[in-house]
Parts: C-alpha cells; structure tokens; sequence
C-alpha cells in the first residue's frame, strides 16, 4: 500500500492559494471519496512518480492527450527545438501549415482549418461559424456528452425525450440555456421530435460521434447517418466535436473509422479538435467545409482570434504526436492489450460476484459497474459510483493510476506493455477481492 505524506501536505498547502485545490475540478478527488489527489513530479511511459517516488502505471493520459506515453523522445525534442527558436512569435509560421495538411489529409471533411488553445475554445468557435452561417440561434447536443466549459454547452443535464436546457453551472443566463436542447444519445426519434419543434431555429446539431464523456459508447449503427440527414433537412449544421476522438482509435477521426461504412453520410459539416493533435501542449482546432469556414474572420463576418494560438511548441508537439502515430502497428497493439486488460478486469470481476459492463473501443475502454449495457447517458449514471470510488482507491494504493471518476476512460498508450498488462490485472483481482 501506498504512503503519500508529502501529497496530503502540498494538498493543504494548494487549498490556500488555488481554488479547491486543483486547477480542473476534474482532478480532485471530490467523485471518489475526497482527501488529497496525488501531486506527481514525474512521467515517462506509462509511468508516473509522485511527490513520495510512489511509482504509478497511467491509464489516465492527461484525460486523452498522452497517446504516445508519456515524454516520448520524438515529442521531447520538437518541443525543445521548438523553445530554442522562441516559443511566440504573433505571426504566421510554416510550421501551421504543415499540421494543418497533415489534420486535412487525416479528416478530409475539413477543408480549411484554424487553430486554437482548447478543445472548450474549438467547440466555442464552431457555434459561432454554425450560427452566423444559418443566421439562426439554437444547439441540439445530446445528454451527457462534454463540450467543454463554455456557455452553450454546460447546459448537458437531463432525461427524457428532450430537455430544455437547465445549466449545469451557475453564472450561465437562462436566456443562453434557453438556446440550448438536449435530448439523449443514440436517440433518433427524440432528434427528430426536437428537430421537428425547433428545427426552424436551429444552427447546429452538436455530438461527439464517438463518446468519451460518459464512458466510451459508439453510436447505435444508422445513428450518426440519421443525426446527419434529419439535421440537414432542417437546414441546421453538424458539428463533430472530436476532441477527444480524433486520432484515437485509428490515424484518422471517428468520421473516417472502418467501423462506419458510409463514411460519405456521417460527415461533419465542422469538426472541433483538441487533445491528441498537440501532442501534450495545449492546443485545439476546427474545421469544415470551405464556404462555412469562409465565415471565419479575416475572411468572413464571424470574429474568433488568439494570442497563442498556433504556436510553435503547441504545434511543433502536434506534428511530432501523429508522426509517431503514423508508424505502422501502433493503433493495433494498443487494441491488443486494451483487451488483454478488459478481459482480465471482466474475469476478476466475475469471479467475485460483481457486474461490470465494458465497452472497449480500440484502445480505450470505459469500465462500469453495472449489470446493464451503457449506450446512454442514463444508463451511465445508473451505476455504482460507490464501488467505482472504493475501486479507485484500491488501484491507486497498488500503483495503478486511474482518473478519480466513473465516467471516464481508460486509454492505453503506445508505452504500455504486456506486464503493465499482467500486474494491473493482478492488482484488479486484489482489488475486486476486496470490494
Ligand atoms: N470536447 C470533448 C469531447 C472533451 O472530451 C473535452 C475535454 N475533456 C473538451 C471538449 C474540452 O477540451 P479542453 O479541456 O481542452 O478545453
């Protein structure tokens, strides 16, 4: 078991200067019993040293971005090249162009790109190109699914058929929640009713075409093709927000996974990127179709702009990041031991009684405690957060860091091996012993 004395001190000592402690709420340990979340000082691989020199295999990845494990030496050295030529220059680089072909070649739904600081600041923007392009006001996204943390789409909550926005912060304005319908995820008919009632007004239909945000859920076959065309008949935008997505699951986005055959139909008229194409630096971007892009300002009447954005480090790290990923295997052996591992969580789970639904994608996996299929949000909450905090501890005091709450993925990296494998199993079987 693990001893963190020096991370229960630094955690009183954050209290003091930074909100709750933690700069993402995401990253306190509030979803999974409280107390101090471990202050790591290290990361290389799959692997994590705290403040205490506990070691740790990561199945965390920063919540997405660390595909390649972490500090990998190509990345490393396109940063430090970077730094050494001046991180911030407030003007155009060649270096922009060159990750914008490679995002463009990758995701051929995006003819013209833009680059920002967040997957939240991406997002954000592809409302405002969707509004000024309709001329209309309202979003259709589906329950559950996270945007990031800008206005429109903190407004997530809520079951049914469809939902009038109620927001999930305070300090969002009833009239922006008013702009805003949710309905649920894998739903077509609730779609289509909404649509129906406001489709007139609608700007876009905003989804994340593969789900990471309440567990790692694809959509039901015929989803997305029916989401794009009863959108387009209202006149309405698609928007993909494939910040956490793209890259993911093949060199590609969801809108090119082998997984939906008629890539032609499921096309985005945007896409929101962020995470993985900055290699770990912050970063976002969207893209789309030339003539909705054109709204972009300087060309278009749709202002958006960004001190930081695009770059060099950012960037650099981005090109770096799927030039690692363009090695040839890669996607399929972090697909191996994801199942090597949802196998083993399910065989210990099993053996103690205990019901665990996983869904893996490639190499993710979302890992619920529950014995009915998740596909939506509903059925996300429905499960056991209890046992899922109990678990979370468990795995974190044998070495094995997990993200503190039950929502969210496991992602493989391309830096894990078969005896991380073997050892996070072993540790599961411990802990589902325990439970
Ligand atoms: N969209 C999706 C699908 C996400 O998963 C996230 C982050 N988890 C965001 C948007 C927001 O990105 P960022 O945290 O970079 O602002």
């Amino acid at each position: 078991s693990k001893h963190r004395p020096t991370s229960e001190l630094l955690y009183e000592e954050a209290l003091q200067h930074i909100v709750g402690g933690v700069n993402s709420p995401s990253r306190s340990f509030k979803a999974v019993g409280g107390g101090a979340p471990v202050f790591m000082k290290r990361a290389e691989g799959a692997y994590f040293w705290d403040v205490d020199d506990n070691r740790y295999i990561d199945y965390l990845a920063a919540y997405g971005p660390i595909i390649t494990g972490h500090a990998h030496p190509h990345i490393t050295e396109a940063i430090v090249r970077a730094a050494q030529n001046g991180t911030l220059y407030g003007t155009p680089t060649e270096l922009e162009i060159k990750l914008a072909h490679m995002l463009k070649e990758a995701i051929p739904s995006m003819d013209k790109v833009r680059f920002v600081n967040s997957g939240t600041e991406a997002v954000m923007t592809t409302i405002r190109v969707a509004r000024a392009y309709t001329k209309r006001n309202k979003i259709i996204k589906f329950a559950g699914c996270y945007h990031g943390h800008s206005d429109l789409v903190l407004v997530a909550a809520g079951s049914g058929p469809s939902t009038l926005g109620i927001p999930d912060s305070a300090g969002i304005p009833t009239s922006i929640a008013n702009e805003v319908i949710t309905v649920p995820f894998n739903d077509l008919a609730a779609l289509e009713q909404a649509l129906q009632r406001w489709g007139d007004d609608t700007a876009a239909v905003m989804v994340e075409p593969i789900v990471g945000n309440f567990g790692m859920v694809m959509p039901h076959e015929g989803f997305l093709e029916g989401l794009c065309k009863l959108t387009r008949e209202a006149g309405a935008l698609v928007i993909y927000d494939e910040v956490i997505s793209a890259f993911r699951f093949h060199y590609g986005s969801s809108q090119t996974y082998h997984a939906f055959a008629d890539h032609a139909a499921i096309e985005p008229d945007l896409t929101a990127l962020g995470k993985i194409i900055g290699g770990g630096l912050p970063i976002g971007a969207y893209g789309g179709r030339r003539h909705i892009m054109e709204q972009v300002a300087p060309l278009g009447p749709a202002y958006q702009a960004g001190t930081m954005a695009g770059n060099p480090a950012s960037i650099s790290a981005g090109i770096a990041c799927l030039e690692v990923l363009q090695e040839a295997g890669i996607y399929d052996r972090m697909d191996r031991l994801a199942s090597k591992l949802a196998d083993g969580l399910h065989a210990a789970a099993k053996k103690n009684g205990i019901p665990l639904t996983i869904n893996q994608i490639r190499g993710s996996f979302s890992a619920h405690f529950c014995d009915h299929p998740v596909t939506n949000y509903d059925e996300a909450l429905d499960t056991d957060g209890e046992r899922f905090g109990k678990f979370f501890r468990l795995m974190l005091d044998q070495g094995v860091n997990l993200a503190p709450s039950k929502y969210e993925a496991w992602f493989l990296t391309i830096a894990h091996t078969d005896e991380d494998i073997e050892a996070t199993i072993e540790a599961a079987e411990r802990a589902m012993a325990a439970l």
